[in-house]
């Protein structure tokens, strides 16, 4: 594999992980505070559904994926106003929670988080 594809995979693996976290975070908050999450199915309702295809559709749009860690840490919001709000909503609620559900991945956006501070951090004295 030449390193460019090497780079590209790495990219993409980078975007399935985040669209993951993202949908998980969605999903254990329709479970916990809406009524139209079907439990049987697991199936979030559908309002929450059409923030994570539009989650998804921003991450498979974002041109700063090499650099950035995870959407709620990018510089650039590109979420519309109405999704920003949802989807802070969401992070505020399963953010904590996550670390009960999906540690591994809880600590993974954690780390990111951080990483991402501490660089932003640093732009920012140059
Ligand atoms: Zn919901």
């Amino acid at each position: 594999m030449r390193p460019e594809e090497r780079q590209l995979e790495v990219i993409e693996e980078k975007r399935r992980k985040e669209q993951y976290v993202v949908e998980e975070m969605i999903r254990l908050y329709c479970r916990k505070n809406h009524k139209g999450y079907d439990r049987k199915a697991g199936k979030m309702c559908p309002a929450c559904w059409e923030l994570t295809e539009y989650a998804r559709l921003r991450s498979e749009k974002c041109p700063f994926m090499e650099d950035k860690t995870f959407c709620s840490n990018c510089r650039v919001h590109c979420y519309k106003p109405e999704m920003r709000e949802k989807i802070r909503q969401v992070m505020r609620f399963s953010g904590p929670r996550m670390l009960l559900y999906h540690p591994v991945l809880a600590i993974w956006h954690v780390a990111c988080s951080i990483k991402e501070k501490k660089k932003q951090k640093e732009e920012r004295k140059l």
